[in-house]
C-alpha cells in the first residue's frame, strides 16, 4: 500500500459538482483541529521531500489539471484548510482521497457548529463512489459531543466509517487521561448509544503510528 502519486483533481463547492468518476473514494472528515492537514501530509508523505516549509501559497499553479508534485499537495492543503470545500485528491490514478470541510469551530455558535451536516449532507448521501469516512477524532481529549454525533448520523444513515483517532503520541496531560483511555471511552459511548461497531485505528502524525495500517485497511476496503 504505497502512495506513488497524489494529483489535486477539483474543488467543489456542491455534491452535485464532484468528479463524476467510478474511481472509489475516502473522505476524510472531523473536528478544526483534530489533526486532518498533518495526517494527510503523512499519509502523502516522501521523506526525500521537505513538506513541513511552508511557501507563499500564491506560487502555487492552483487549479492546474497537471500533477502536482507532492509538496504542491502539501501547500494546497494548507491553503484550503479553513475553506468549504470538498476537494478531490487522486492517488496512484486509482482511488479519491476526500478532503471535506472540518467542522465544529471552536468560536461558531452552536448553532453553526453542526452546520456542516448541511452542506456535505448531500455528498454523504448521493456519492455512490464513497467507501467510507474516515472519521477522525482527537485521542488527546474526551469523547467531544459534536464527534458522537456526526458518527451517530452518518451511522443511522449507513454510510461506512472508519474511526481514525489522531494525536495518539499525546503524553497525558494534567488531570487528563491517556489518548487509549479516551479512546476507550469514546467507544465505549459509540457501542451503548448507537449500536454501530465501524473499525477503527490509532494514528500519529508526530510518530508515523498507524500510517501503514491506515492505507493498508484502505486498500483492503477498495478491494473488498
Ligand atoms: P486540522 O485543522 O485538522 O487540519 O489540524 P492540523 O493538522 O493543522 O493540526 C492541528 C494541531 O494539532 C497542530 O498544532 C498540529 O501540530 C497538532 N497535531 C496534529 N497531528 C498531531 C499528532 O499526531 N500528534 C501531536 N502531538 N500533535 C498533532
Amino acid at each position: 500500500a504505497r502512495i506513488k502519486g497524489v494529483e489535486f483533481v477539483k474543488s467543489s463547492g456542491r455534491a452535485k459538482d464532484c468528479p463524476k468518476d467510478d474511481r472509489p473514494e475516502f473522505a476524510i472528515l472531523g473536528r478544526s483541529n483534530v489533526g486532518k492537514s498533518s495526517l494527510i501530509n503523512a499519509l502523502v508523505h516522501k521523506k526525500e521531500i521537505a513538506l513541513t516549509s511552508k511557501k507563499p501559497v500564491l506560487l502555487m499553479p492552483l487549479f492546474t489539471s497537471r500533477l502536482l508534485l507532492l509538496v504542491d499537495l502539501i501547500w494546497f492543503v494548507a491553503l484550503i484548510g479553513k475553506t468549504q470545500l470538498i476537494n478531490h485528491f487522486l492517488v496512484n490514478k486509482s482511488w479519491y482521497l476526500v478532503d471535506l470541510p472540518g467542522y465544529g469551530f471552536a468560536k461558531a455558535p452552536e448553532a453553526a457548529k453542526m452546520d456542516w451536516c448541511s452542506f456535505t449532507k448531500g455528498y454523504f448521501l448521493n456519492r455512490d463512489t464513497l467507501v467510507a469516512v474516515l472519521l477522525l477524532i482527537d485521542a488527546s481529549v474526551p469523547p467531544q459531543k459534536i464527534d458522537l454525533d456526526c458518527a451517530n448520523w452518518l451511522g443511522r444513515n449507513n454510510i461506512p466509517i472508519t474511526f481514525v483517532f489522531t494525536k495518539c503520541d499525546k503524553m497525558k496531560v494534567a488531570k487528563g487521561k491517556r489518548p487509549d483511555e479516551n479512546i476507550r471511552d469514546f467507544q465505549e459511548i459509540i457501542r451503548q448509544n448507537y449500536k454501530i461497531h465501524p473499525p477503527w485505528i490509532m494514528t500519529s502524525s508526530v510518530s508515523g503510528m498507524g500510517r501503514d495500517e491506515l492505507l493498508l485497511h484502505m486498500s483492503q476496503l477498495r478491494n473488498y
